[in-house]
């Protein structure tokens, strides 16, 4: 029999806001702060502090909310979950559980099936524990994390395949970058994952007792746990065993998950309100006001720069990866308040200025080739002003002098020669020149040609329009 996977995901990505979720100790970059610097005595867990909550944290979270379509609760509860461990200063995490902040949302996922709506059960504030590094003889924790704000968003069991979880750990971790709240650094252990998973046999709806996969955080670990959860879990059910309902870790190194605790030792989390924080009130305008400042999202965008600028689907996939591309882009397409050569100035800016950007190690946002003057570029390509060829060249001199492109064209005589009795003039000059290949061409070795066309192209310094050349050069071949 087939089986297929049965996947939730709880997604945990951090709120990048500056201070902590309860404190006014910063948020730091945990790969270069040194450990233990941003503590105090409320993150630290001392008896007798209070915690306050960050009102942007609670603004970032109405963003992510808002933009997975969820119900925004106009009151919600934080609640204590009471556990002990070491990386845990308090004894409790302070979680919303009973009341979360935001319900019922959804994320459109694409696969190479094509699309997919996921349901969104929940999103829920709460605040990061601290890190522990275990070392030979002992472990050493590190309290820079503790008491970050941390958003946990978690799905319905909607997800039916590897393939389909890390689609929808990536779109949720574009939107987050586009929402600006967080930066999507993965190996910064930023956003984690924990993916749920039951199998059944294909096609039922069965839900099946699950085991849960913690701390995955890439998505090769995600995609790689799922594919070996799911052979794991329909090998037992294949040979008439029962899954157990467990909490499982991933070992990077062996490639397979193994067993941190079963149902008999499950947490009794003894969860209940908490006291020292008054329930959490989003007023209507508040929210009217952050919905109101939502960026385009990135599906959204890319289904209109798909019919407003006749993008393939490709590139604006593309451009959209980030703000700042799309921004660009747009710059560049508009430059002089109407849409100018979309399609061409996708193909330049994703092919030779991405490369450019690329050898050179610069970024877009600091390039010295301005949207207008990639714009201003193509447009003399498109007109015929420059041939290709040329137009390559000067952009390696804008991105050397920060030009403009007319300027550079102007400057350095490089405009394009489609003086048809020049070009004529050139064409014989070349085949007088090469006697023996157009003989041999003429005696049918037609790859010859090329070489023929090079010859012509050099006599005006590669600026002559090529595709008046090869005509010419047709016509005084076959005459
Ligand atoms: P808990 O809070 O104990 O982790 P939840 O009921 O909140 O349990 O579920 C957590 C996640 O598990 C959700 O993402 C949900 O979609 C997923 N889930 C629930 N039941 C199943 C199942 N039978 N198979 C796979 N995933 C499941
Ligand atoms: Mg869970
Ligand atoms: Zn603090």
């Amino acid at each position: 029999m087939k089986y297929e996977p049965v996947i939730g995901l709880e997604v945990h990505a951090e709120m990048q806001t500056r201070s902590k979720m309860f404190c006014a100790c910063a948020v730091v970059d945990n790969t270069l702060a040194a450990p233990n610097s941003a503590v105090c005595p409320v993150c630290a867990g001392m008896p007798g502090t209070l915690p306050v909550v960050n009102e942007r944290a609670v603004e970032f979270a109405l963003r992510v909310a808002l933009a997975l379509e969820c119900t925004v609760n106009p009151v919600s509860v934080f609640a204590r979950k009471n556990y002990f461990y070491p990386d845990l200063p308090k004894g409790y995490q302070i979680s919303q559980y009973e009341e979360p902040l935001a319900v019922n949302g959804r994320l459109v996922i694409k696969t190479s099936a094509g699309e997919k709506t996921i349901r969104v059960r929940r999103v829920h504030l709460e605040e990061d524990t601290g890190k522990l590094t275990h070392v030979d003889g002992g472990s050493l924790l590190d309290l820079n994390r503790a008491g970050v704000s941390l958003l946990e968003i978690v799905s319905e069991p909607d997800i039916r395949s590897a393939e389909e979880a890390v689609a929808y750990g990536e779109a949720l971790r574009h939107i987050l970058r586009y929402l600006e709240v967080n930066s999507g650094d993965m190996e910064k252990g930023v956003i984690r994952f924990e993916a749920n998973i039951s199998v059944r046999p294909a096609g039922t709806d069965e839900l099946n007792t699950r085991s849960e996969v913690k701390n995955l955080n890439s998505f090769r670990a995600l995609e790689r746990s799922i594919l070996f959860e799911t052979e794991r879990q329909s090998k037992i059910v294949e040979a008439g065993g029962t899954v157990e309902q467990e909490t499982l870790g991933w070992s990077e190194a062996k490639e397979q998950t193994y067993s941190q605790r079963s149902k008999e030792d499950a947490h009794d989390y003894r969860y209940f309100p908490e006291p020292d924080l008054p329930p959490l009130k989003v007023s209507e305008a508040w929210l009217t006001r952050v919905r109101g400042e939502l960026p385009e999202l990135p599906r959204t965008k890319a289904t209109r720069f798909i019919s407003q600028y006749g993008l393939t689907d490709y590139d604006a996939a593309r451009l959209i990866e980030e703000r700042v591309f799309a921004d660009y882009y747009e710059q560049a397409a508009n430059r002089q308040s109407k849409i100018e050569n979309p399609k061409l100035i996708a193909n330049w800016l994703l092919g030779d200025v991405f490369s450019a950007l690329n050898t050179r190690g610069e970024t877009l946002t600091r390039s010295t080739v301005r949207p207008e003057a990639l714009g201003e570029l193509v447009s003399l390509v498109a007109g015929g002003e420059i041939n290709q060829a040329t137009g390559k060249i000067v952009l390696a001199e804008m991105f050397e002098s920060g030009r403009g492109a007319a300027e550079i064209v102007e400057s350095q005589g490089l405009k394009q020669v489609s003086d048809e009795s020049l070009i004529r003039e050139m064409v014989s000059q070349a085949l007088a020149e090469n006697p023996k290949e157009v003989e041999s061409y003429r005696a049918g070795k037609l790859g010859v040609a090329n070489f023929l066309f090079g010859a012509a192209m050099k006599k005006a310094a590669g600026k002559a329009n090529p595709q008046v050349v090869r005509a010419e050069l047709e016509k005084q071949l076959a005459s």
